[in-house]
């Protein structure tokens, strides 16, 4: 089972907001977030070349 997900969670306002650690996009829901963090290659420049 590999994840890397790493979703972190902010609260901010009395919201709680989850920003993706790759890239620092912030997402009211946390599972937008997570599908984000799948696509984002902000932590791996490699791929972007
Ligand atoms: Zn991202």
């Amino acid at each position: 089972m590999v994840s890397r997900h790493m979703v972190t969670a902010t609260e901010r306002d009395g919201m709680t907001w989850y920003a993706c650690e790759a890239c620092a996009l912030l997402f009211a829901d946390r599972e937008e977030a997570e599908t984000h963090e799948e696509s984002c290659e902000g932590d791996d420049p490699d791929y972007l070349q």
